[in-house]
C-alpha cells in the first residue's frame, strides 16, 4: 500500500481537502480522508506537505511516435507540412525500433509533467504499448487506418484487421485501452469508416477520427459531399457516442446540435491549431450544449511538446480572449476538460477524478516553488500559475512510476543517447 500524507488534495468532483490523506491498495483508491491516517499497513510512505494531490492529467489526442520528427518543420501549413516533410520521412523512418524509442521519448515527457493517460493515434500499435507498459503510463492506443498504404500495411482491410487483434489482445489489460482510429473522412473512404465503425461497436471501443481541422477540409467537404464533415458522418451513422472527434475547429451551429444530440465527444487541441493557423475550435459552444470537450497536446511535430499544463493554461486564456469575456472557461471548467471529461471522453470512467474506489491515476505536485507563492485557491494555481516542472510524484494504476521529479522506469541517459543517435539520420535526409 501507498500513503500519501498532508497537502491539498484536489478531487476534481467535490471540493478540496485540506491537509488529508490518500490510501492507495493495488490499482485504487482505498480510501481518502481529512487528517492523519492512523494506520501502519503502507508500504510506501509520500509526504505531500505542501503539495496539491490531484487526478493525473489525460491527453485526449497525440501521434507519440513522432517525437523524435520534434521541431523538423515549423511555421509551415498543415498541407505543405504533412506532405513535404511528415510523410517522407515517415515512410523512410518509421519501423518498428523507431516506434518503440520515439514513443518512449514522449511517454517520459508527459509521465513527467503530469500526464498519466493519453489517447494515440497511429501505426505500429504493439511498440506503443510496449513503451506505455515499459514506462508504466496509461494508454489509450487507437491503430491508425487510412485508404492508402503505409509501412505497418498496404490496404485498409490490413489495418482493420491489424486493429482488431489488437483489440482483441489489449481489451483486458490494466493500463492499455486499445481502440480504433480512421485518420480522417478525406483520407478514409465510407467503406472503410464504416467497417471501422463496426469494430468500435463490436468491442465498445473509441472511434477516433479528425474532423473539420481546417476550413479547406470543411469546404472541401461541401463540395465533395454536400455537407459538412459531422455531418457526413452524422448522415452514415458515425456520430455516435463512442466517436471521440479531434480539433473540430470548423463547425457550424448545425454541427453543434448534432454532436450533442448524438453525444459525441470532442479532443480539443489549441496549441496545434494555433501553431499551423487552422483556427480556434468553438468550446464555448460546444460546452453550453453539454457537449464533453477534453485537451490534446497532437504530436510534437505540431505543438511542440506534450506539456498539458501549458495546453490548459491555453485553453482558459484563448476562449476568454476570442468571446471577449473572462468568466468564460474557469478554472475548475478547464481542469474538468483535463481530467474528468477526458475519461468520459475515452470511456473509461475509472479515472479523471480521486475517490475511493476509482484507479490510483494520481499527480503530486510541490507548490513551494517561487512561481506559486503566494497560494490561496489549488484550481488558480493550477491552471495559471504553476507549470509542469513542480510535478514531484506520478502514480498510474497504482504504481510510483515518477519520484521526486525523476522518472523510475526509463533509462534516460539511454534514451537521450538513442534520440541523438537517430537525430543524426533524421538531419540527413531532410
Ligand atoms: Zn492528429
Amino acid at each position: 500500500m501507498i500513503l500519501i500524507q498532508g497537502g491539498t488534495i484536489v478531487p476534481v468532483v467535490s471540493p478540496p481537502v485540506e491537509e488529508g490523506y490518500i490510501l492507495i491498495e493495488g490499482s485504487k483508491i482505498k480510501k481518502i480522508d481529512r487528517g492523519k491516517y492512523q494506520g501502519k499497513d503502507y508500504k510506501t510512505f509520500i509526504d505531500a506537505k505542501n503539495h496539491i494531490i490531484m487526478p493525473g492529467l489525460i491527453n485526449t489526442h497525440t501521434h507519440i511516435p513522432m517525437t523524435f520528427f520534434r521541431g523538423i518543420a515549423d511555421d509551415l501549413p498543415l498541407e505543405i507540412w504533412l506532405k513535404e516533410y511528415i510523410w517522407p520521412l515517415e515512410a523512410k523512418f518509421i519501423k518498428p525500433d523507431f516506434v518503440y524509442y520515439s514513443s518512449l521519448c514522449g511517454i517520459t515527457e508527459m509521465l513527467v509533467s503530469g500526464t498519466t493517460s493519453f489517447c494515440d493515434m497511429y501505426f505500429f500499435e504493439n511498440e506503443i504499448a510496449r513503451a506505455c507498459e515499459d514506462a508504466g503510463i496509461r494508454g489509450f492506443i487507437t491503430p491508425g487506418v487510412l485508404d492508402f498504404p503505409t509501412s505497418s500495411f498496404k490496404t485498409p482491410r490490413d489495418a482493420i484487421a491489424k486493429a482488431e487483434n489488437f483489440i482483441k489482445n489489449y481489451m483486458k489489460h490494466p493500463i492499455i485501452h486499445p481502440g480504433i482510429a480512421p485518420h480522417s473522412t478525406y483520407t478514409c473512404s465510407l467503406d472503410t469508416l464504416k467497417k471501422c465503425k463496426e469494430i468500435s461497436e463490436k468491442y465498445n471501443t473509441i472511434f477516433h477520427i479528425h474532423v473539420s481541422e481546417t476550413k479547406k477540409e470543411y469546404e472541401e467537404s461541401l463540395k465533395k459531399h454536400g455537407v459538412s464533415p459531422v455531418k457526413y458522418l452524422h448522415n452514415n451513422n458515425l456520430l455516435y457516442e463512442n466517436t471521440l472527434a479531434v480539433h473540430s475547429v470548423w463547425l457550424d451551429d448545425e454541427d453543434i446540435e448534432l454532436i450533442s444530440q448524438k453525444k459525441a465527444k470532442i479532443s480539443h487541441n489549441p496549441e496545434s491549431n494555433l501553431k499551423l493557423g487552422s483556427g480556434i475550435s468553438p468550446v464555448k459552444k460546444l460546452l453550453e450544449q453539454k457537449v464533453r470537450v477534453s485537451i490534446g497536446t497532437d504530436g510534437v511535430a505540431s505543438n511542440n511538446n506534450l506539456d498539458m499544463f501549458e495546453a490548459m493554461r491555453i485553453t482558459a486564456l484563448l476562449h476568454k480572449g476570442i468571446n471577449l469575456d473572462p468568466s468564460v472557461l474557469n478554472a475548475r471548467e478547464v481542469l474538468k476538460m483535463a481530467t474528468l471529461y477526458g475519461a468520459e471522453c475515452l470511456n473509461f470512467r475509472e479515472i479523471g477524478t480521486l475517490e475511493e474506489g476509482k484507479r490510483a491515476d494520481i499527480i503530486i505536485i510541490d507548490i513551494e516553488d517561487i512561481s506559486t507563492i503566494p497560494f490561496y485557491d489549488p484550481c488558480s494555481a493550477i491552471i495559471y500559475s504553476l507549470n509542469s516542472r513542480q510535478v514531484k510524484y506520478v502514480i498510474v494504476n497504482g504504481k510510483l512510476v515518477v519520484e521526486k521529479g525523476e522518472i523510475k522506469t526509463v533509462d534516460i541517459e539511454k534514451l537521450k543517447k538513442i534520440a541523438k543517435e537517430y537525430r543524426e539520420r533524421i538531419k540527413n535526409a531532410i
